[in-house]
């Protein structure tokens, strides 16, 4: 026992870990008992979440309830749309995962016991857990936009889970003539990954530049600034000056308000626009099993402690990734991915009733805006003194004054970050 309690969590690379070559993965016998992890949701946090527990502590019994039996990254699923990666190219399977002893059942969670610690799936299976992590991701908002519902969401695609949304999306814009107009209308913050909307524009006309150079991209935007805003505006001057117009929130009182899917019209409170090819990103709030359960506040999405990731409204169930408030985070794979690690950290510290170190976070997010052409955002983040936030420590941007090697390394850089981070999740 001495020993366990002695174990301490040490940080790598903003990664936490139990230390010591011979106590990662070891079984705990010294509790007796199995203690039940169960993870819902197999993504960017849920995966990570799940496999890093299950390596710190082989013991544990952990369990991924997974609705999919293949999962799309979004990320680098704008590469789609322009042209330079198969959509086939952005799909996984679970079967690394199960080869860290992690129990993985498809299905979906449809209900959480909060009081009695269960989970009941659709297949009517009831799992009871020691520990719950909730990492459903995102849910649309359908009823936010007058006229966008599932029906229409087949005839103006949001492509913001990557799939079969994505291949329609580029379908449309094969299938769209030279000179067509492409109507792009971003949500308000918050939303899932915040620099997208802007990779997906450059992306877009890249292929448009290609293959249909007459086209015009109209960006209808719900906000008036966006992630880095000035180095995709240097970009698109740089390779696409003349093919986008970005439409600012104060110019379009807040954005798209309703849509006609019949007439391919998008309207804001001042004007109706028609398009060729109109990719309306809806407002989101946390993934369904995460409202329903009680999990979100007024906002939308889970309020939890941003050490541990445990919600501040019911104890024992941790919320990682889009679907919590991780107050000075974006809402990225990658930050889903250093929550996962914090949060298996703070689980296996707890069930094994040892302290946990003071957390760190990352996050890196690329943006390719052409395949010679990409820009970063990097932070390190540590937990603000009185923990109400978690807080830059260092990061950097791509400068504006990058060379045009920096720029085309930037591409080489993201390719390694995705090839990493899918590594990661899967295998
Ligand atoms: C176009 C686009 C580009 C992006 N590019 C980047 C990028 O370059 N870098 C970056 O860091 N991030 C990027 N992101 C953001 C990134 O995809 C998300 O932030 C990340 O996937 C969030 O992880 P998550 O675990 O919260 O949710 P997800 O990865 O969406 O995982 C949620 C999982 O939960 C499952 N699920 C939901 N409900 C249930 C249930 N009830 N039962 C069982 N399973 C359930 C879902 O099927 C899904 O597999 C991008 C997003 C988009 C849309």
């Amino acid at each position: 026992m001495e020993n366990l309690k002695r174990r301490n969590f040490i940080k790598l690379g903003g990664i936490s870990l139990i230390a010591g070559g011979a106590a990662l993965g070891a079984p705990n016998i010294v509790l007796g008992a199995t203690r039940k992890v169960v993870v819902i949701g197999g993504g960017a946090g849920g995966t990570i979440a799940a496999k890093y527990i299950k390596k710190a502590d082989s013991s544990i019994d952990v369990t991924l309830i997974e609705t999919n039996k293949t999962y799309h990254t979004c990320f680098m699923s704008n590469e789609v749309l322009g042209g330079n990666r198969k959509i086939e190219a952005l799909r996984y399977e679970y079967e690394g995962l199960k080869k860290h002893g992690i129990n993985v059942v498809h299905s979906s969670a449809s209900a959480i016991d909060v009081d009695n610690k269960k989970v009941v799936t659709a297949d009517g299976v009831t799992l009871g857990y020691d520990r719950l992590v909730v990492s459903p991701g995102i849910s649309l908002k359908m009823d936010a936009i007058e006229g966008y519902d599932e029906e229409s969401a087949l005839v103006m695609p949001h492509g913001w889970k990557a799939g079969p949304q994505t291949s329609r999306l580029r379908q449309q814009l094969e299938d769209m003539n030279n000179g067509g107009v492409v109507i792009i209308a971003p949500p308000n913050n918050p939303f899932r990954c915040p620099p997208g909307p802007y990779e997906r524009v450059s992306q877009i006309a890249y292929y448009l530049k290609q293959s249909k150079p007459k086209s015009k991209i109209l960006i209808l935007d719900a906000k008036d600034k966006f992630s880095k805003q000035s180095l995709f505006t240097q970009g698109w001057k740089s390779r696409y000056d003349g093919m986008i117009d970005w439409v600012p929130g104060t110019d379009t009182g807040g954005g798209v308000t309703s849509v006609s899917a019949k007439e391919m019209i998008a309207s804001t409170d001042f004007e109706d626009f028609k398009g060729d090819v109109i990719n309306v990103i809806p407002p989101q709030e946390a993934g369904l099993i995460a409202q329903s359960s009680g999990l979100a506040d007024r906002s939308g999405w889970c309020p939890v402690h941003l050490d541990t990731f445990e919600s501040s409204i019911h104890k024992g169930i941790h919320v990682i990734g889009d679907a919590c408030v991780a107050t000075g985070m974006p809402k990225s794979a990658y930050a889903a991915n250093s929550q996962g690690k914090v949060c298996a950290a703070a689980i296996v510290s707890s069930l094994n009733d040892t302290q946990m170190a003071t957390p760190s976070y990352v996050n890196t997010c690329y943006s390719l805006i052409a395949p010679d052409y990409g820009v970063s955002i990097a932070a390190v983040y540590r937990l603000s003194a009185d923990r109400s936030k978690i807080a830059s420590v260092s990061g950097g941007l791509t400068p504006t004054d990058a060379s045009p090697e920096a720029l085309r390394r930037e591409v080489q850089y993201a390719y390694s970050w995705y090839d990493n981070i899918v590594a990661d999740m899967f295998s």
